[in-house]
């Protein structure tokens, strides 16, 4: 199917990725269709807003039938460009390092650790969940081509701006900075921090004041 992608409208845009997940799910539990006051219930849209915006998308709803569930996904699929994968670096095999390259993530979105970096002896040459461990050393003569965008950080916390650094000189474009580092990039990368042990005392803080309060 073709389409002029400039023509749906931003507001529009950025409810696909809600459409989509939700009717992973339908198709999951095996159903082949679904009505748009179903979707506007469990999307919480409302459902002239969801004809609209499936109208911009070529797939228009029949009348006590509703919308079919392949095709919508089918169509997601395309737009949102989940049948691309992007390769992911990571960089620090500890504890958690491991556990990322174990987990399997281009189950859920279609992103694929194709590397990975460490310093100690040990675990260079190794491969862990079947990803190669290189020396960090080497991480230039690596990442030669273009084709790692991203970055998962899971070092110790006084390494990461160095390395950082190095991804940034690389071009890489997104980090996921996994230590407790705040580090500084230029304006054009991102990074997403994620610092476990904050989360974790941050959820313990509010499950207190809140029993608190219920006392
Ligand atoms: P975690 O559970 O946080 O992954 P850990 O307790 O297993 O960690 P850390 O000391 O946090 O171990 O180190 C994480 C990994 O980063 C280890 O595999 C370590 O060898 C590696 N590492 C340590 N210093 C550096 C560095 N400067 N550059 C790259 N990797 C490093």
């Amino acid at each position: 199917m073709n389409m002029d992608h400039s023509k749906i409208p931003q507001a529009t845009a950025k409810r696909l990725p809600l459409y989509y997940r939700f009717l992973k799910n339908l198709h999951a539990s095996g159903k082949q269709r679904v009505s748009s006051a179903e979707l506007s219930d469990a999307v919480k849209v409302d459902s002239a807003t969801i004809r609209r915006d499936f109208s911009y998308f070529g797939a228009l709803g029949k009348k006590g039938y509703g919308y079919n569930v392949n095709y919508l996904l089918s169509f997601f699929r395309k737009t949102l460009d989940q049948d691309e994968t992007t390769n992911v670096t990571l960089i620090g095999v500890g504890n958690l390092g491991t556990a990322f390259l174990h987990y399997n993530f281009i189950k859920n979105n279609n992103t694929k650790i194709a590397m990975a970096f460490d310093i100690n002896k040990e675990k260079i040459g190794t491969e862990v969940g079947g990803v190669p461990v290189y020396d960090l050393n080497k991480l230039e003569e690596h990442m030669t081509d273009d084709d790692i965008p991203v970055a998962i950080l899971t070092v110790p916390a006084q390494a990461a701006q160095s390395i950082t650094d190095r991804l940034v000189a690389l071009g890489i474009k997104g980090i996921l900075n996994f230590t407790p580092a705040r580090l500084n990039v230029p304006e054009h990368i991102r990074i997403h921090h994620i610092d476990l042990a904050v989360e974790l005392q941050s959820l313990v803080y509010f499950l207190k004041h809140y029993s608190m309060q219920e006392k």
